[in-house]
């Protein structure tokens, strides 16, 4: 087992916090050397390389920290002497940044994002185990191949199926519609299956930053999509109701938008299942299909953002667009 090295690239989330005593709230005080002391005997098992990136809380984190991020984590997998790379990070973004990473870094070595729910002020600060099990995952050959995963209380799960469910269980990063791919049980690591979809690489070195997400509520009019067109919007993700339905009062905006070459990808308000074509009424899912709106299968909206922002960075086409959003 010796002689493998994990990079652990730290980036803040509460896995770094403390609880400020004139605040009574959590604030990042901890740096890398600092959380790995809870791991006391932890390069028994690997050799670390603590990289001491940024230490900001996760609403920190911007599309272009992910990109800078992803390069940094290329450089580490290009090494011959690492297996693996970790990556500390608030929760609240978590999944965005996973994805993103999901999408940009072509390897097989595994990459594990990490966070904790519980400061180092607060009684069972899951800091550690889940770093741990991190580790333990970084360093299985199981799990090479098996794209860009989260690893949190116990649980291994794909970033392109995991959400962040609960706003503080520890158990909150879970795959509703999938379960998870495997399990770090102690000192060993189990996986089930493979993730569901393997999310396509786009080797962009750009993103699109006017890419704009906009959830549907009932009574919605086209204001906003208005309001999109206005600020010279590139991309909409449209999170819409039940399997991708619209008020009627949006499809004249819609038009407009898809009209000037805006690119509209519409996903589901609803955590689980896919967008479809079975609604044929005004505002319907196979009416905006017509007009040429693309689906993003069972995408949130947060991820379909993410990868629009990608997608549109690397190829501002109709049909790449199409492709790399609806093809199975
Ligand atoms: N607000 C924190 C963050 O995302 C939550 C966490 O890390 O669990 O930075």
């Amino acid at each position: 087992m010796k002689n493998m090295k994990v990079a652990i690239i730290f980036t803040g989330g509460t896995i770094s916090m403390k609880i400020d005593e004139k605040m009574h709230a959590a604030v990042p005080s901890l740096n890398g050397s600092e959380v790995m002391t809870f791991l006391p005997n932890i390069e028994e098992i690997t050799d670390i390389i603590v990289d001491n990136y940024i230490s900001v809380p996760s609403p920190f984190i911007t599309p272009d920290i992910m990109m800078d991020l992803s390069i940094k984590i290329k450089d580490y997998v290009n090494r011959e002497d690492i297996t693996g790379v970790i990556i500390t990070h608030g929760t609240d973004t978590l999944e965005e940044t996973a994805y993103f990473l999901d999408l940009h870094i072509l390897t097989p070595k595994p990459i594990i994002v990490v966070g904790a729910m519980r400061s180092v002020s607060e009684l069972g600060y899951d800091g550690p185990s889940n770093l741990a099990a991190a580790i333990r995952t970084a360093i299985s050959v199981d799990a090479r191949n098996k794209g860009v995963m989260v690893v949190m209380n116990g649980d291994i799960n794909a970033a392109n199926e995991v959400q962040k469910t609960h706003t503080m269980s520890l158990d909150t990063f879970k795959s509703p519609e999938f379960g998870p791919l495997g399990i770090v049980d102690n000192d060993e690591v189990f996986f089930y299956r493979n993730s569901t979809h393997v999310s396509t690489y786009i080797p962009t070195t750009q993103i699109e930053h006017k890419v704009y997400l906009l959830k549907v509520v009932a009574g919605l009019d086209g204001e906003l999509i208005d309001f999109f067109i206005e600020k010279e919007a590139v991309g909409i993700v449209i999170e819409a109701l039940g399997r991708g339905n619209v008020p009627p009062m949006m499809v004249d905006s819609i038009k407009r938008a898809m009209d000037l070459g805006i690119k509209i990808v519409l996903v589901s308000r609803c955590p689980n299942g896919r967008v479809s074509d079975s609604y044929g009424y005004d505002g319907g899912s196979k009416k905006l299909r017509d007009l040429g709106v693309i689906f993003g299968r069972n995408l949130s909206g947060q991820k379909a953002r993410i990868k629009l922002m990608l997608a549109l960075g690397f190829n501002n086409n109709y049909e790449y667009i199409k492709e790399i959003f609806e093809k199975v």
